[in-house]
């Protein structure tokens, strides 16, 4: 396994929210991040009852490609749920390489507010560190400003840090992987 992470944007993504999200995965994890072709939208993973997207399809069909790298997250523009949960921002596979996000929930425009592009590039920077910091073994932390904290609401996402707190830096660092 080469020591990248695979960056697989899902439909229609943002350049600009690629870019950054790469960017902030390079040095939060000190990996190469390198971008492949986007997948088509996730027809498959569409809930017509609920009009959301099943998170576990998404990353079934991330494991499905065989991508490289030691992590694999995709982006996605639309808006994710996991049974039991009303939504998700993001879902990362147990034992697996591969985590989602999603940018839906992450928009002031969601809520009826005028999009600010920055706060959507910081949220989703957040919810990409936060989960391929699961896939790279980490659990959620008590320190509300720690990236892996869980974020209940975009209160929280906003509150906390791109960052992990010193306990989840050490703890990842003696991760093999
Ligand atoms: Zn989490
Ligand atoms: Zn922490």
């Amino acid at each position: 396994m080469s020591a990248t992470i695979t960056l697989v944007p899902i439909g229609v993504v943002e350049e600009e929210v690629l870019s950054h999200v790469g960017t902030a995965l390079t040095e939060v994890f000190g990996r190469q991040v390198e971008m492949v072709a986007p997948l088509p939208s996730p027809d498959y993973a569409y809930n017509e009852h609920r009009r959301q997207y099943l998170a576990g399809a998404v990353l079934a069909q991330l494991r499905k490609c065989r991508f490289p790298g030691e992590g694999v997250l995709g982006i996605v523009d639309v808006d994710l749920y996991a049974p039991n949960l009303n939504f998700v921002f993001g879902q990362a596979s147990v034992r697996g390489r591969e985590a989602v996000i999603a940018l839906t929930r992450l928009r002031q425009s969601f809520y009826g507010l005028p999009e600010e592009k920055d706060l959507l590039l910081a949220r989703a920077v957040k919810e990409a560190v936060h989960e391929l910091g699961h896939v790279y073994g980490l659990s959620h932390c008590p320190d509300a400003r720690c990236v892996m904290h869980f974020s209940n609401s975009l209160r929280d996402t906003d509150f906390k840090s791109y960052q992990f707190c010193v306990a989840c830096r050490t703890r990842i660092l003696e991760v093999p992987h």
